[in-house]
């Protein structure tokens, strides 16, 4: 054990019968533990507090205010989710734009696509890549491909910026609090809008189907009255609150998956049966939207 880190923990880290357990209290009615075996990492940075700690069950993880955000055993469900269905929809893509990601997982899973020429990754905190590239490899890969372009500032104000320049933006947020809130708001699509190309397309984690509907419903809203065409589609993640997650597509141009998809041979999750089906929505979601 690395004393040193133990000496001043947080409130969600509590030693209880000489275990360490890491226990997400951000909501009212749900508390989630994870039993620990270490504290990696740990940092309060200009955003964040930000860990990566060694765990029972899913081996590292990374965890932002207290809150799990990926985790060695399943991150490549939703890295792979999030990169390879809006990279196989556009086949023809060059030029990426990762929002957040810190993990550098959808990067990682992006790299695979030998077409891209750039891979611009913005992310508000340094602290989340670096501790991540040095403690969290399973998902970050230790990521050095030169295409990958790491820039560190604040999302919003980035894309405001931005014209017709990219051709698959891939929005990979924390929960919709802190930093990540306006990631979440209709005048960020509308300025994703702006960033993609004439033929681009988008996609953003839109939460728990199960306990944030309502936040789905309200961002797959956002994104059908801006875009031309949207779509929803599924992943199970164990560790995110109800497993169920979404994932919503804004795209300029109909959405339709190539005859016979090229899926990278050494993907974990995603083959060509998981695209086809991911987008098959279960009966109370297709009705709420
Ligand atoms: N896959 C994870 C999940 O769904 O919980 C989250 C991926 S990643 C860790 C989310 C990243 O978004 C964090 O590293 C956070 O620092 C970053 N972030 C939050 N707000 C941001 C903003 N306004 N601009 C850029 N990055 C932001």
């Amino acid at each position: 054990m690395k004393k040193h880190l133990h000496d001043s923990l947080p409130p969600y880290l509590k030693v209880e019968n000489e275990e360490l357990w890491l226990t997400e209290d951000d909501r009212e009615n749900l508390k989630i533990s994870y039993r620990i075996k270490e504290v990696i990492f740990s940092q309060q940075s200009a955003f964040q507090h930000v860990m990566i700690l060694d765990s029972y069950d899913f081996g590292r993880m990374l965890v932002l205010d207290g809150v799990v955000q990926t985790t060695s055993i399943d991150g490549h469900i939703y890295n792979e989710m999030i990169s390879h269905i809006p990279l196989q929809l556009h086949p023809a893509a060059k030029k990426v734009l990762i929002i957040g990601g810190g993990d550098c997982g959808a990067a990682k899973e992006a790299a695979k696509y030998q077409q891209l020429e750039q891979i611009d990754m913005v992310e508000i905190d340094e602290v989340v890549v670096q501790s991540c590239k040095e403690h969290l490899p399973a998902v970050s890969g230790n990521l050095s491909d030169p295409r990958v372009r790491f820039i560190y500032t604040d999302g919003v104000a980035f894309v405001k910026e931005r014209t017709k320049e990219y051709d698959v933006i891939i929005v990979d947020s924390s929960d919709p609090v802190g930093p990540a809130e306006a990631l979440f708001s209709r005048d960020f699509y509308a300025s994703i809008r702006q960033a993609l190309k004439d033929d681009g397309l988008m996609v953003c984690q839109s939460q728990s189907p199960i306990f944030h509907l309502d936040i789905l419903k309200q961002t797959h809203t956002n994104i059908r009255q801006l875009f031309p065409h949207a779509a929803v589609y599924t992943a199970t993640v164990p560790t995110y609150p109800g497993g169920l997650w979404s994932f919503t597509i804004g795209s300029n141009i109909p959405l339709s998956l190539p005859e016979s998809a090229a899926v990278p041979t050494d993907t974990k999750y995603v083959n060509e049966a998981v695209l086809k089906q991911c987008f098959q929505l279960p009966e109370f979601m297709r009705k709420a939207l």
